[in-house]
């Protein structure tokens, strides 16, 4: 029987597939009794198990310590080798298995759902935190017992791609499917600027989030489509309705030809003031869709991409070659580098994984950079060697404080010298901007500008953090509101106060590529947008039909109001 789910539209674009169940987490494991006979066997998984997984630890602690990335990543991993050793998780899922013939995913995730327990009930933090440990640990066994495919089905033979269905989707999971013949997705949570929808619209992926039980309503390779642009799913569709889906996307890929015209128009308003449309990316494997779009350089790499997923970070060596890629692949054009923005909801792997009770306001971006020093220098060191190649700028996220500036500055400062000291050329004039994406931040921007040479607004945080609402949860997703006038009036004041000083000021969060947004923001002086590249070409089509002089007067009326239906109706008039 046809019928119809419901979400938020994340990611543009229609998807006709075959649904591939993702597991929530690693750790929603299937629950069977072993038949008697196979005890023995099921014990001897078990055993091979943690043989694999010791020897796994082993290795990683002998990449760490060869690639000297982080101090303490030799400690973390001996923490972890020690459970593995350790009688109350391994010989407790034993005794499982032996005495109520539970499967060994099932003895283990009950032992350690005990474990953590007993972790939760200690009152020193540093050993309460220990449980994240317990789970990575028996996450890895877990990994290795069900054989761990990377969950990603082989390409289909029929013409039909694959719709991966999951509770949620890490950003390092979403950016997986890059290589795989993944057509669209849909979660049960999520919100349309949490970063696992940003990699869906950058890989131009159709997604739908925020359908709540969706994956208790489907089955394994039931057709479906995925209308991203409308947050509809259609269950078992019969031929016309596949039909008539594939009809709509071909006029949908028809529209986004037509704007390909736009490639090589220079984005001029219709007074004659030049914007400068930038680039989005995640690492050098974008470069294409940037060269397609004709970006006028990047505004925003996020270079935490080359750190997530994986258990041994990339050394400087490594993060040389993929910053000075980009640079070199872009001759003249300016490529703006941020700075590892982990945390959050873009946690790092293993032992590099911090357990906290409240992430996005906890030791993310910056601020985890200025934790680890000696990870910040080694990618400072990078981008320094990159910028010998072109015109590099670096730039730092989430910053609030004028003391942590001092201390970016101040690393900034020994890297360069290192390498003076060891002959290596960088450029010495190199820029270094930050990100206004914390209200405290809009609110004190004398600080930043006295210290840094650009700002660049980073509306999905500001916005999180203004309206105090979780970018990645969808219950309060209704709740985020770019035309909130306490919004408006932050990003209004960012641009007025850098165009006073001279300081340029440029928007990279997802406002600056939605095109219900540009001419708002040219009204309040804007001249620099950074988006994912496929949506440049709108935007640019928005910017030829704009006039500086008529919606400057415009806006700031706007920014002056504070009811927030006046405020959206005197939006969408700017278009008309
Ligand atoms: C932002 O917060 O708007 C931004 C561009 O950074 P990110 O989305 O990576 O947090
Ligand atoms: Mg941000």
């Amino acid at each position: 029987m046809t019928f119809a789910l419901h979400g938020l539209p994340v990611s543009q674009g229609i998807a006709i597939g075959h649904v591939h169940l993702v597991s929530h987490a690693l750790l929603e494991v299937n629950h069977y009794h072993v038949a008697p006979r196979y005890l023995d066997d099921e014990l001897e998984r078990l055993n091979d198990a943690v043989a694999t997984v010791q020897g796994e630890l082993i290795g990683l602690k002998a990449a760490a310590t060869s690639a000297q990335t982080h101090s303490e990543v030799g400690a973390f991993v001996d923490l972890q080798l020690m459970m593995l050793a350790d009688p109350l998780l391994i010989d407790a899922a034993r005794h499982l298995i032996e005495t109520r013939r539970c499967n060994a995913e099932w003895a283990l995730v009950q032992q350690m759902e005990q474990l953590v327990e007993q972790f939760r009930q200690i009152e020193d933090p540093y050993l309460r935190e220990r449980q994240a440990d317990v789970v990575q640990v028996v996450e890895r066994l877990v990994k290795v017992l069900l054989g761990h495919p990377g969950h990603l089905p082989p390409k289909r033979r029929d013409g039909l791609g694959t719709i991966i269905v999951a509770h949620d989707l890490s950003p390092a999971d979403t950016i997986g499917f890059r290589d795989h013949n993944i057509s669209g997705f849909v979660t049960d949570v999520g919100g349309p600027t949490s970063h696992t929808a940003i990699v869906a619209r950058s890989l131009k992926i159709p997604a739908v989030v925020g359908l709540h039980h969706v994956r208790d309503l489907l089955e394994d390779d039931e057709l479906i489509i995925v209308n991203g642009t409308r947050g509809v799913i259609i269950v078992a569709p019969d031929e016309t309705i596949v039909e008539e889906y594939r009809l709509r996307r071909s006029e949908l890929e028809i529209e986004r030809s037509k704007l390909n015209r736009l490639r090589d128009t220079s984005a001029r308003t219709l007074d004659g003031a030049s914007i400068s449309l930038l680039a989005n990316i995640e690492g050098p494997k974008d470069l294409p869709a940037v060269k397609n779009a004709n970006a006028d350089g990047v505004g925003l790499y996020r270079t935490e991409f080359l750190f997530m997923g994986r258990d041994v970070l990339p050394d400087e060596d490594e993060q040389y070659e993929a910053y000075r890629s980009v640079v070199k692949a872009l001759p003249n054009k300016p490529v703006t580098i941020r700075t590892f923005d982990v945390g959050s909801d873009k946690a790092l792997n293993g032992a590099y994984a911090r357990f906290e009770p409240n992430p996005a306001l906890g030791l993310r971006a910056v601020r985890y950079s200025l934790a680890e020093p000696q990870m910040f220098l080694t990618q400072l060191r990078a981008l320094l060697r990159a910028s010998a190649h072109g015109k590099l700028q670096i730039m730092i996220p989430m910053l609030s404080h004028a003391q942590e500036i001092d201390q970016c500055l101040a690393l900034i400062n020994k890297a360069k010298a290192e390498l003076r000291a060891e002959k290596i050329k960088f450029d010495e004039g190199v820029q270094v901007g930050g990100m206004i994406e914390i209200p405290a931040a809009a609110l004190s921007l004398g600080m930043f500008i006295r210290r840094l040479s650009f700002l660049s607004i980073g509306t999905n945080d500001l916005i999180q953090y203004t309206l105090a609402i979780d970018r990645s949860d969808e219950a309060v997703v209704h709740l985020y509101d770019p035309l909130h006038p306490a919004v408006l009036k932050l990003i209004g004041a960012t641009i007025s106060t850098g165009a006073r000083y001279s300081v340029p000021v440029s928007v990279c969060g997802e406002m600056a590529g939605d095109p219900a947004y540009t001419l708002l923001l040219l009204g309040m002086g804007l001249r620099s947008f950074s988006m994912h590249p496929g949506n440049i070409l709108e935007i640019k089509q928005q910017v030829l039909r704009a006039d500086l002089g008529e919606l400057a007067p415009r806006v700031q009326r706007i920014l002056k109001a504070d009811e927030p239906a006046r405020i959206r109706e005197a939006v969408e008039r700017l278009a008309g």
